[in-house]
């Protein structure tokens, strides 16, 4: 264990990129509360980090391209689905940085560009579709090769992992973490759950170390929006945390123990939102003002409204909901949207 002064002295020894604007607020969600009539509920809203329509791909962005400037990269190359929000933090994040984007989306290229998808043509970045579902491996190939034609060419490029989910991105939430424990003790609380949505791994990874280096004891539940992941992503979560770690120098042994993934609420697949979060849209839109998104929040918010309803949140807890953004895919999800209203 270590104080809060020294884990925010160690991240700020890191190479960083500032990109948005932090800390996050923490805001209270007095009418949802009262309406689930459970715990008290407060929500970290990381979809105001204010780069382009903000996120946690949009915190994580600061330690990737951070990191990318400090190698001298010029061109950085990000991997997502053709709705990434991870392409669509780095394509902008590379212009305010005054650096080239190529963006590999898996998927065949759609005829209307909307969502993430219109906002990164907006940010001039160069976009190949590699169609079909590829491996991982062939993903990983394909920017591989981008990049060595680019050193060919004189450039020097850096290779984003999928979700910035690495060591490197995950030190960011390492750092959202440290934030939320001084925004809780400026007024004075305790909080007892975390909950969040969890994809590539990177934002748990980070969240657990925090946790765990602080000695805060605080119980982080993160839930799947992609099925039959889960014992992949269990892995992937510690090892990632091991390597934020280790950037720390931190002896800080992060095991599968920490990483609580929970996938009942995914649904049939990642791209197909549930009725359940489509509900949860609506419902968190109409109490408090606040846009969650189909893939990741909507999904988290349709599992914490469950938990409280199974009595596994209780009334005296507080709970924090890590609003992790993803709102522009809202648009492409107009017809799933309306057809529930
Ligand atoms: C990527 C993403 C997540 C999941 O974060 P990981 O670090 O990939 O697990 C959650 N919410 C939104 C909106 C995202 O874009």
């Amino acid at each position: 264990m270590i104080t809060p002064s020294e884990l925010q002295e160690r991240i700020n020894r890191l190479p960083r990129a500032r990109l948005v604007n932090l800390p996050t607020p923490l805001e209270n969600m007095p009418r949802l509360t009262k309406l689930l009539d459970g715990p008290r509920l407060w929500v970290k809203r990381e979809d105001c980090t204010g780069l382009a329509f903000g996120g946690n791909k949009e915190r994580k962005a600061e330690f990737a391209l951070g990191e990318a400037l400090s190698k001298k990269a010029d061109v950085v190359i990000a991997v997502g689905p053709v709705q990434s929000n991870t392409a669509r933090a780095i394509a902008a994040g590379a212009r305010k940085l005054g650096l080239k984007a190529i963006l590999v989306l898996t998927g065949e290229k759609p005829d209307n560009y909307d969502g993430n998808l219109l906002l990164n043509s907006l940010f001039g970045a160069e976009i190949r579709f590699l169609a079909g579902e590829p491996p991982n491996l062939d993903k990983v190939r394909f920017m591989e090769e981008i990049a060595a034609d680019l050193r060919r060419k004189a450039h020097v490029p850096y290779i984003i992992p999928a979700g910035a989910s690495y060591p490197s991105g995950a030190i960011a939430y390492v750092n959202a973490f440290l934030e939320l424990v001084t925004q809780v003790r400026d007024r004075g609380f305790k909080i007892s759950h975390v909950i969040h949505a969890a994809g590539s791994g990177g934002t748990q990874a980070g969240l657990v170390l925090g946790n765990k280096v602080l000695g805060s004891e605080v119980k982080i539940w993160g839930i799947c929006a992609e099925p039959g992941i889960k014992d992949q992503l269990v892995k992937e979560t510690v090892e990632i945390a091991r390597g934020a770690a280790q950037l720390l120098d931190l002896n800080e042994p992060v095991t599968s123990n920490d990483v609580v993934l929970n996938e009942d609420y995914v649904g049939e697949a990642y791209e197909k939102p549930t009725p359940e979060a489509l509900k949860a849209i609506k419902l968190v839109a109409q109490t408090e003002g606040i846009l969650l998104d189909p893939i990741y929040t909507g999904r988290a918010m349709a599992g914490l409204i469950d938990l409280v309803e199974q009595g596994h949140l209780k009334r005296d807890d507080n709970v924090v909901f890590f609003h992790t953004g993803g709102t522009p895919t809202l648009f492409p999800y107009r017809k799933e949207l309306f057809e529930q209203s």
